[in-house]
């Protein structure tokens, strides 16, 4: 039996003690509680413990879970999943933030479809940041092309940027890729009012992730132990 109560403090006490040690705000990192293939279970014990923020990546899956919490109205759900075209529906119904708008025809779709009774969607454009072929995501230079589609969108919010850089032991890689993100991030800022979201850092690479400045990480293993694949 996993303990969620214990394993999310503990995260959250790295969390804050790793923003310490890089001369940050304790409190100027997010955790999402990544929870796909989880069960509701373990989602309603990290809802008790006080966590709101669970982020999930299977359109069906995740849809089918939004429905059997709706009555935990304050959880916020976060897509962070690959998208094809004809799951948009499903993640504009459920969804209140997706991180992973890599082509402008999703985004299109997402505002087509997004409700006019729900507030706009809170969206990430999802960079490849190594070019990584099996990887989704735009390439940095592709970034400010889909964020300026994306401005037109009334039913979308552009928050930021999402990355998943290639797997890597060597924290100077690390470091490299997580501040190549940090510069983007900051030039969308510039242009941008909303831009408040830097969503990089998992289990293995965290400690990088915050000395470049992510603001929010994005927790599985860590909380809810580990996937079956
Ligand atoms: C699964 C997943 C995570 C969490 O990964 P862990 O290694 O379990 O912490 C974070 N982000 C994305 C996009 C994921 O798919």
């Amino acid at each position: 039996m996993i303990n969620i109560a214990q394993r999310l403090q503990s995260a959250y006490a790295d969390i804050k003690e790793i923003a310490r040690k890089h001369h940050r705000d304790e409190n100027s990192v997010d955790l999402l509680a990544v929870s796909k293939t989880k069960p509701l279970e373990l989602i309603v014990d990290a809802y008790q413990q006080g966590h709101r923020k669970f982020g999930e990546n299977y359109a069906v899956e995740a849809a089918e879970k939004v429905e059997q919490l709706k009555d935990y109205k304050d959880i916020e759900w976060h897509f962070i999943g690959p998208i094809q075209s004809n799951k948009t529906r499903l993640l504009c119904d459920s969804f209140d933030w997706v991180h992973s708008i890599d082509r402008q025809k999703i985004a299109q779709r997402l505002n087509d479809q997004r409700s006019d009774q729900l507030s706009p969607m809170n969206v990430l454009i999802q960079v490849n940041v190594d070019n990584e072929e099996a990887k989704a995501g735009v390439s940095l230079d592709e970034v400010a092309a889909l964020a300026n589609a994306i401005a037109q969108m009334p039913k979308l919010k552009l928050r930021g940027i999402m990355a998943i850089p290639q797997k890597t032991q060597d924290p100077e890689q690390q470091n490299l890729a997580f501040s190549r993100l940090h510069d983007c991030f900051s030039q969308l800022k510039t242009q941008y009012t909303d831009i408040d979201t830097l969503s990089m850092g998992m289990t293995a690479d965290l400690d990088a992730a915050i000395a470049q400045g992510s603001t929010m990480v994005r927790l599985g293993t860590a909380i809810f132990g580990a996937r079956e694949s």
